[in-house]
Formats: structure tokens, sequence, C-alpha cells
């Protein structure tokens, strides 16, 4: 593949360059790969009447009047009417006084934009042309990029490398019935049309998804060479069980069952386990990792955030004593070194870590027992370099974010799935309601008389201060208007961007009851575990995903009390709507893993963490459900080949998606 620099494009000086890399952008190939996240769909006229509030229109309109310039607030605006058959609309920019020269009363136009009927019809910063624009792409942008500027340099790239190299032969497109690459990048760029366009994207779905596909398999094939651990799994339930505060259920008993049978045999478990939220996962790792430490092997209990290991680590200690330990990101550096110490001697028997687990220097002497709890929130060659620290471990990865089965199957199909489909006993299911922009005074009352009773509430905010969305409310916001209503309520606000140390205590001192009410982001979303917690409540809710709705829902309901959940949403949209009544209807988190599948369509829910729009934008070009069974069809296809090590394919796949790779999961 050629690597010219983006410099060499006209229009791209150092700054513009600059701007590129922080979205990971160096040569016009990756301008190419660089793929719009939606496109504006300005192909069909529509009347001035007829087009909807906040809606992509383009009207053919006639200049009406004289153009005006008015100044508010520093700006200059320019407006003018306009109109057609149906209607008036008023055209307007901000800070462009040059579109002055381009309208002249009478000239009939298209004007292109979104529709605002707030006060009257207008479009605010149109674009104008004489014939229909047809799809704009619109792109992910990092600070000081525009649209225009990506659309431009993406043009100018495409124009100066006319080739690109297809790791999919012509044989095997047209097996698949794939266009080739460079069209597919050509047409994704510059749509000609829609079907055009949806054939592009499917080929370039395609090759995400089988890229992914591979990754994983060849992950897996390349630990696979040698021969594990036969754990003696005998007699080891009974004190378990004795350690244990509660009676298990049928299906985690039946779940135990398939534990001790993997880890007994000298092949290595390869297992994942689903269970809905609350389904009591955790007592199940654990009794994993005590058969490994019973067996003198170590274990590893990786988990996504660090509230979660010092919870996790509150069960450990009571089960294995000191011989368990914990490691996390912001450790003093002395309490560092001397777990470093007890995992490489081995005097640790079992850890339970952040990603501060795949650090080079953390070594084990016997790690036997991967666990990796929320496994969604980690990615593929994240998990791999785990397992390089072992010879051959026992894996096992546990999943609440429920993958719809369907999905599971294909992007799992070589794993053993276990699956907990029973609550403890006498759990009611969590009481969902949507509340309305006008009841929300209400309902902090309710949360305040909640607190007077000793029930406790999460009030979990999509953003942690008002800079990052003006329009939703702010876990700051929410804070400082509850002390301020309810001075005598105890309240206290919990975020991601507070340290360790900090966050600590108050989540301590919610535990213990303390603390009546928390203020929180989705820091919490994940295994945290308060017990007598009967309330939550889940501002803008329609900015969240449904995966992320179901975990927090997954929060309360912990007791035999009756728990309550509060949607609330001011603007939502039609697909936010959907997705709260999916809530609202069902508890049951296969159900609405299915929902959210038909919702979202599967190329979505491989995101990326961590990392820039741009990998985003490239893992997530849409895709259908066909697409990725077809994806996995050629997966088979390629790994069942004898030379497969050899195969173009594959190596492309590990070549150009490494780095990526790295930071894709399950969303
Ligand atoms: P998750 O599957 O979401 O990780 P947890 O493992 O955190 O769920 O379990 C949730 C709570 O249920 C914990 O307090 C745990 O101790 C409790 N629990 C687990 N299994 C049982 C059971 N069989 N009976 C009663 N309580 C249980
Ligand atoms: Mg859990």
């Amino acid at each position: 593949m050629s690597q010219t620099a983006v410099e060499s494009l006209r229009g791209v000086g150092a700054k513009r360059a600059e701007q590129l890399r922080k979205v990971g952008i160096e040569t016009t190939a990756d301008l190419i790969s660089y793929l719009p996240r939606s496109y504006e769909d300005y192909s069909n006229v529509q009347t001035v009447a007829g087009a909807r509030h906040g809606a992509h229109a383009a009207c053919l309109v006639r200049i009406a009047d004289e153009p005006k310039f008015l100044r508010v607030r520093g700006m200059t605006i320019l407006s003018v009417r306009a109109q057609d058959d149906t209607g008036i609309v008023f055209l307007k920019w901000f800070n462009q006084p040059y579109r002055r020269g381009q309208l002249q009363v009478g000239a009939q136009i298209y004007a292109c934009g979104r529709i605002d009927r707030s006060k009257g019809i207008s479009l605010v910063n149109p674009r104008l042309s004489a014939t229909l624009p047809g799809l704009i792409p619109v792109y992910p942008l990092a600070r000081g990029l525009t649209q225009r500027t990506v659309r431009e340099v993406v043009k100018a790239a495409l124009c100066a490398q006319l080739s690109m190299y297809d790791p999919f032969g012509v044989e095997f497109s047209e097996r698949y019935g794939l266009m080739a690459l460079m069209p597919a990048y050509r047409e994704a760029h510059l749509p000609s049309g829609r079907e055009a366009l949806a054939a592009a994207r499917r080929r370039l779905a395609f090759q995400n998804m089988l890229y992914y596909l591979l990754a994983v398999r060849h992950n897996r094939q390349e630990r696979s060479r040698s021969l594990g651990y036969a754990y003696r799994t005998e007699g080891m339930e009974a004190p378990f069980l004795a350690s244990l505060g509660f009676a298990l259920t049928g299906a985690q008993r039946r779940v135990m069952r398939e534990f001790e049978t993997d880890m007994a045999l000298p092949m290595p478990m390869n297992r994942l386990l689903q269970g809905d939220v609350g389904s009591g996962k955790t007592a199940l790792a654990m009794y994993a990792l005590y058969i490994a430490a019973l067996n003198g092997r170590q274990g590893a209990f990786l988990v996504p955030s660090e509230i979660l290991a010092r919870q996790h680590m509150q069960s450990l200690a009571a089960l294995f004593g000191d011989q368990a330990c914990i490691l996390i990101g912001g450790m003093p550096k002395k309490e560092r070194q001397r777990a470093l110490a007890r995992i490489e001697s081995g005097e640790a028997r079992v850890v339970v870590g952040t990603h501060a687990l795949f650090e080079d220097d953390v070594r084990f002497c016997a790690l036997g027992l991967i666990v990796t709890d929320e496994q969604h929130r980690f990615g593929v060659v994240q998990r791999a370099r785990m397992e390089q620290k072992a010879v051959r471990p026992d894996v096992l990865v546990m999943s609440a974010t429920p993958i719809p089965r369907t999905l599971s199957l294909l992007l799992y199909g070589d794993l053993d799935v276990s699956v907990l489909d029973e609550l403890p006993p006498g759990r009611k299911p969590v009481k969902t309601s949507y509340i309305r922009a006008e009841k929300r005074d209400d309902m902090y009352r309710y949360i305040a008389k909640c607190a007077e009773n000793g029930v406790q509430s999460y009030i979990v905010c999509p953003f942690i201060d008002a800079d990052e969305a003006a329009e939703s409310r702010s876990a700051e916001r929410v804070y400082a208007d509850m002390t301020e209503r309810f001075p005598s309520l105890p309240v206290e606000l919990l975020h991601g961007r507070m340290s360790g140390r900090k966050r600590e205590p108050v989540m301590e001192r919610f535990r213990s009851g303390q603390t009546r009410v928390l203020v929180t982001t989705t820091v919490i979303e994940v295994g945290v575990h308060v017990a007598q917690a009967g309330v939550m409540v889940i501002e803008s809710a329609d900015r969240f995903g449904l995966a992320t709705l179901h975990q927090l829902r997954g929060r309360v309901g912990r007791s035999a009390e009756q728990a309550y959940c509060f949607l609330l949403a001011d603007g939502a949209s039609e697909a936010s709507l959907a997705r709260i009544g999916a809530m609202l209807s069902t508890n049951d988190g296969f159900e609405i893993a299915e929902r959210d599948l038909a919702l979202r369509g599967p190329g979505d829910f491989l995101g990326t963490r961590q990392h820039g729009e741009a990998d985003a934008a490239l893992i997530s070009a849409a895709g259908d459900m066909e697409t990725l069974e077809l994806a996995k069809r050629a997966a088979d296809e390629i790994m069942a080949l004898p030379n497969a090590q050899s195969n173009e394919i594959l190596d492309d796949a590990m070549r150009r998606y490494a780095r990526s790779m790295e930071h894709i999961a399950m969303n």
C-alpha cells in the first residue's frame, strides 16, 4: 500500500495535517478509510409545508425579498425570505456575509439543511445549490476540523490515490457478492445513490466484521497450541458452599458442574458465562478461582473499574484471606511494589485488578485461570495480553450486558456458553416508569422522602458538568440542585473524574447507608452492588443505549424490597423512545438484548473503547445480521484452509487492524 502523507495534498498544510493526526489520519490512505458516520439526504425535493421539524430537507425555493443583515450578540446574521408554492421559509446564515452575493431576488435555487419549525419555518446555514445535491457525507470530527474541510481533503485524497491494495481477490469478492475496495470507498464518500451506497457500506462492514472474527479466532488458535492443566475438583464444593451466606440457585449449581467438568479436563476451559444483572455470577467466578487456588495455581480476576475491583476484593478477602490481592491503577508505588512481589512469588493466589493487570511488570508464577468480569469492556488484544502471562490458562469470561444469543453465537461461536437464567429467590422485578419533564420536581421530592425513610437512591446523569452538553442535566447540576432544595439530605457526588482515592470513601458511605442519595454517572454502571439501594433515577435516559439502561437498572432490586427505576427524557427522539419502551415492557436482559439488536443492527455492537472516532467509524460502518453471518462464513472458510496462516486476508487483518483490535469491544 502506498504511504503518501496528507501534507502532499493541495490545501493541507502543517496545521491541517496536525488536526488530522488527532483523528488518526496521517496518509491519504487513512483519509480514504475515514468513513462518514452518517449522510444528509438531499436526493429528493420537499415542499416547505411538508418538511418535518428537525429533518434534513432540500427545498426548491424562489428568493422573495432583498436579504437583510442583522447583528445579534456580535454575530452577523444574513436572513432572506424565500418560498415555494406551499409556504414561506426563512434562510439564515451566521457569519457568512459572502452569501449575500448568491441571493438574487426572483432566482430559483435548492436550499438544503435542517428544518426548524420553532418560529415560523427556517433553514439555518443551508447549503445552496443549482441541482439536487444528493447524499452528503457527515464525518466524525475533532476540534478544529469542519465538515467542509474533511469533505474537501477526502475528495482530494480520492483524486490523488486511485488504487488501494484490496485483500479480497476477484474470486472471493464475487463469491461473497462484494464490491471491490476502491469503488466501495469512493461510493462511501461520494455516494451516487442509496443502493450503491448500501452495497459499498456492506462491503466495508463485511471486511470489518471479518477482520474482527479473524482476530478473535487467530488469538484463540495461538493459545491452543499446548496442553492445559487438569484440576482436581472433588471435595471442593462443600467448603465453598459453606463459606457463602446463601444457598445457590439451581442455575448456579448447574454452572458449577460445567466449570468442574471443564477444569478437570486437561484442555483449557474456554467458557462464556452469560447471566442477567444480579443473577449471581460473582459467586461462580469465586468458585472457579477457589478450585484454581486449592490446586496450587493462581487466578486472576479482571474487572473494568476500580470500584468493582475493590468490591470484589472484599468478597475475595473473606474467602481467601491474605492470599487475595488487589492491583489497580492509582495505587501508591510502595503498595504496588508489594503487590507485584506477592504476585510473582505466588504468595498471592488470587489477584483482582483492572487494566493495571496488563502491565508488563505484572508477572505471575503459576497463573492458571483468568476470569474476566464484564468482558465486553475489554478489547480482544487486551484479553490476549493477559493470557500471555500464563501458559495455556483456563479462561472464563462473564457478561451481564446481555449479548443477543444470535449475535453471541456468531461472535463467540467457539466458546462454550453457560447461561444463568434464574435470579436468586425473593427478588421482585424493578418497577420502571417514564417520567415527563413536568413531573421531575415531584419525583425529586419523592426521592427526598424515600431518603428520610432510609431508602437509598442513585441518580445517574450522562455528563459530569454542564460544559459537556448544555441541554442535558449534568451530575454537578443535579447535585447542586439537590443540596440547595434539600439542605439536610445526605447526598453525595461520585464520578469518573475523581481519583480512586476520592471515590472510595464516597462509595463506602453509600454502602453503609450514611449517604442516602448518590448523584453519579455511568461509573456505577457495571457490577456495583449496594443491596439496600431501592431507587434508580436516570436523567436524560434518551442518551443511553439499551444495554447501559438495563445495567443501570440492575443496580437496584438486589434485595427482597420492591425497587423502582425512573427514566427521564426531555427531548426524546423516536429511537430513544423505542429504547425506553423496551425498558418499560420487560426486565429480562436477554429480551432487551434482542430488542437492542433489532434497533441497532449488529455493526453497532462492535464498537471501540478509549480510541479516536476514526476507529469507531471504521468499525461501526453500518452492518446487518446478514452481512455478519456472511462474514462468519468467510472466517470459517479462511481458518479452515490448510495454509490459513499464510492467507492474505488473515495477514491483512492482523497487520492493518492490530492497533484498533486492541480497542474493539462489545458495546
Ligand atoms: P451479577 O451476576 O450481576 O454479577 P452478583 O454476583 O453481584 O450479580 O450478585 C448479586 C447479589 O446477589 C450479591 O449480593 C450476591 O451475594 C447475591 N447472590 C448471588 N447468588 C445468590 C443466591 N443464590 N441467593 C441469594 N443471593 C445471592
Ligand atoms: Mg457482576
